[in-house]
């Protein structure tokens, strides 16, 4: 067979290589013999519940006009999302998912040989643009409860620090900060450094009595930004939309230099902005996401593992058996979690919650696994 890249010139450079291979992650929505429609996906940090009807009746409507690009400037989505949070509409930027833009402000922050705060664990997605970019991750562990040490990460700054991500609720420990401990770790950064706030579960952190923390984040003198997604409590993981809110204008232009014109469809402006409007569809996956979080938090407590105390979407615990063999045996009967990729978690599983039917079937399934 022919070389597959007979150019010395593709790449330009050497694309540098994520720390841990496996990139992008493998998408089963069949394991072996099983019927792919009784899989139940409690792996991904997906939302069982279907969006908004209202949501799906708009995405139906804008199919009809895809001929047509959508809006570069996002008005109507980027309006309602000012309304709802605050943030002036000039300081919302729009990602296809708050992944993007996690690649976004790698790329506009990091060069080679800085260095990227991070928790750990933490969503893997701030090494791989950490590499990408030839920074270094310098990982501080999360509290026992999960959420980040905000000393820990004080003290880890040096002068090479140029990016720190804080992610609240925390995935995939599901700790949440309060708004004093998210000023507090801003106050502490230089200047030199940008914070991303990765609000991913910021819903979720909500619904348990959490902060909203962006109106104490205006009076900071660091750049940051917060991250948002509709791919959580709204149900649309699939349609890919996030968003930015900016600390600042210049933050703000720089994300709109970088992107690309079109980068959310017209069918996903459109479902999004639907979506965005029937809160009360929004406040039913949150309520129905925590009574089977603390069903899931109960039956492992039960089975003999120690979980986090999450308030996101998903529960973290610690095995009496190592993980892999936890996530293998689960899958042959259908049920697909994940385990968590840092150093010192080879016991530890991540199951994200299901319906009400997907926890009775979870329990069953790990009782028979770790029995
Ligand atoms: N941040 C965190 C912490 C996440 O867990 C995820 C998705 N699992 C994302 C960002 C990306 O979400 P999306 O691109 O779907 O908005």
């Amino acid at each position: 067979m022919a070389d597959a890249n007979p150019s010395p010139t593709f790449p330009k450079a050497p694309i540098r290589a994520m720390p841990a291979p496996g990139w992008p992650p493998t998408q089963r929505d069949s394991t072996s013999g099983i019927d792919p429609a009784q899989i139940r996906r409690m792996n991904l940090n997906e939302s069982p519940f279907p969006p908004s009807p209202r949501a799906i009746a708009a995405m139906q409507e804008a199919a009809t006009r895809v001929n047509y690009y959508p809006d570069p400037r996002w008005r109507d989505l980027t309006e309602a999302l000012s309304a709802h949070t605050g943030i002036a509409q000039n300081r919302i930027v729009l990602g296809n998912g708050s992944d993007e833009l996690i690649v976004q402000i790698a790329r506009l922050a990091v060069s080679e040989g800085d260095e990227v705060l991070v928790p750990t664990p933490s969503f893997p997605s701030y090494g791989k643009v950490t590499a990408i970019n030839g920074g270094r991750l310098v990982t501080v562990p999360v509290r026992q409860d999960g959420a980040a040490d905000i000393d820990g990460m004080l003290e880890a700054v040096t002068d090479r620090t140029r990016l720190v991500f804080l992610c609240t609720p925390n995935n995939p420990t599901g700790g949440l900060l309060s708004t004093e401990e998210v000023v507090r770790l801003a106050r502490g950064l230089p200047t030199s450094t940008v914070l991303v706030v990765d609000e991913a579960y910021y819903e979720y952190g909500r619904h348990a009595g959490g902060q909203d923390h962006l109106a104490a984040l205006a009076d900071v003198q660091v750049p940051w930004v917060s991250f948002r997604t509709f791919s959580k409590a709204y149900g649309l993981a699939g349609l890919r939309v996030g968003y930015a809110l900016c600390g600042s204008d210049a933050m703000a232009e720089a994300f709109q230099k970088i992107r690309s014109v079109f980068n959310v469809s017209r069918i996903a402006q459109a479902g999004a902005l639907a979506a965005l409007a029937d809160q009360e569809h929004s406040r039913s996956i949150l309520e129905r996401t925590r009574i089977e979080r603390e069903r899931i938090a109960a039956g492992l407590a039960r089975l003999g593992c120690e979980a986090f105390p999450s308030v996101g979407n998903f529960v973290s615990a610690k095995c009496p058996k190592p993980a892999g063999d936890v996530c293998a045996g689960l899958e042959a009967r259908g049920v697909m979690i994940s385990r968590l990729h840092a150093p010192g978690y080879d016991d530890y599983i991540r199951i994200t919650t299901g319906n009400a039917d997907d926890t009775d079937a979870l329990l069953a399934a790990l009782e028979e696994v770790l029995g």
